[in-house]
């Protein structure tokens, strides 16, 4: 048990965690940030729609962000929180330690489900999406293949086509048609096909995708939609609401959770899963923290 008392620990060091620490580093308070590394924000190679970077990569963006949380005084570790309890404090644990502060942020993130398919690491984030909002632009006018394997997939087909690009051919990661779009999706003029995908073919930009009965689908971009989940199993041991789908938590307009004290920032909270806004997110939960320190 470390006994200092901080006055907010933050938890992860993407665009929500370090926007917050350095909200909170510039009122002078007492802040731990605990980060294990990786992240998803790092995975984006070039973020074109953060106010004022016509592109920056993720990994400049998580860098820089760090400097500046240092240089107000932010101390910063690297650490896995496995856990956390309320007593008088919040208990946030580590592997090795306990630390006490009387404000968490929580700005974990969450992580893509990817599909099995040969060489998707090496083209994430170069030609293969996971993000309407950060990479559909990259798209426009390009030849399109969709994978998927819900109807969010045939949505996410029609506004495609609507904002980027015609020419998309939508490949269901399923056993079974998506029964009632088949009109939609032939009055559209979207092509899909049911099948496995198995392999991206291509050197420095993809050029096709394989299927599993040797079918090639000539493409240039791909947007895979498998969703994503949380990192949040160290919120496990606190009775927080969840939203409908018992997925996401709610949070009030300081973003605020179900617990007084816990504030969730990014996409781990039912807004939308973009770095300005969770940075946003971040500046607000610590305009809020700052206010109830001075009312302490
Ligand atoms: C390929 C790709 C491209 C993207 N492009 C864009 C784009 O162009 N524009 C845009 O706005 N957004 C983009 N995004 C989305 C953007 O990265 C996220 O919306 C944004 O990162 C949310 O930030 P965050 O602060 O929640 O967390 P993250 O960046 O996810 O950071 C969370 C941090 O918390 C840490 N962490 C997790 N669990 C623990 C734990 N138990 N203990 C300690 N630390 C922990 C992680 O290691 C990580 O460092 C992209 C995402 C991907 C994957």
């Amino acid at each position: 048990m470390n006994n200092r008392l901080y006055d907010c620990i933050i938890i992860g060091a993407g665009p929500g965690g370090l926007q917050a620490a350095i909200y909170l580093g510039r009122y002078n308070r007492d802040v731990l940030l605990i980060d294990r590394g990786g992240g998803r924000t790092r995975h984006a190679r070039s973020i074109e729609n953060f106010l004022t970077h016509k592109s920056i990569s993720g990994n400049e963006l998580i860098e820089l962000g760090t400097e500046q949380a240092k240089s107000f005084n932010v101390q910063v570790i690297k650490g896995t929180v496995s856990d956390i309890s309320r007593k008088d404090y919040f208990e946030v644990h580590t592997g090795d330690h306990i630390f006490l502060s009387k404000f968490v942020i929580v700005s974990s993130g969450v992580y893509d489900n990817l599909p099995p398919i040969e060489n998707v690491h090496k083209f994430l984030g170069k030609g293969f999406f996971t993000c309407i909002d950060c990479d559909g632009y990259r798209t426009t006018r390009g030849k399109l293949v969709i994978i998927g394997n819900s109807l969010k997939t045939v949505h996410l087909a029609f506004g495609m086509k609507q904002m980027f690009t015609k020419d998309i051919t939508l490949v269901l990661y399923t056993d079974k048609a998506p029964a009632g779009y088949k009109e939609e999706l032939a009055d559209e003029n979207i092509h899909y096909i049911v099948g496995r995908p198995v392999k991206i073919i291509g050197d420095n930009r993809i050029e096709a995708v394989e299927m599993r009965d040797g079918r090639r689908i000539e493409c240039e971009v791909i947007m895979s939609d498998f969703g994503f989940k949380l990192n949040d199993s160290f919120l496990s041991g606190l009775d927080l609401k969840r939203d409908r789908d018992n997925f996401k938590y709610p949070v009030n307009v300081h973003y605020e959770s179900s617990l007084s004290g816990l504030y969730i920032v990014g996409p781990l909270n039912t807004g939308p899963d973009q770095a300005i806004v969770a940075a946003g997110e971040g500046a607000v939960a610590a305009i809020d923290i700052k206010k109830r320190l001075l009312e302490m």
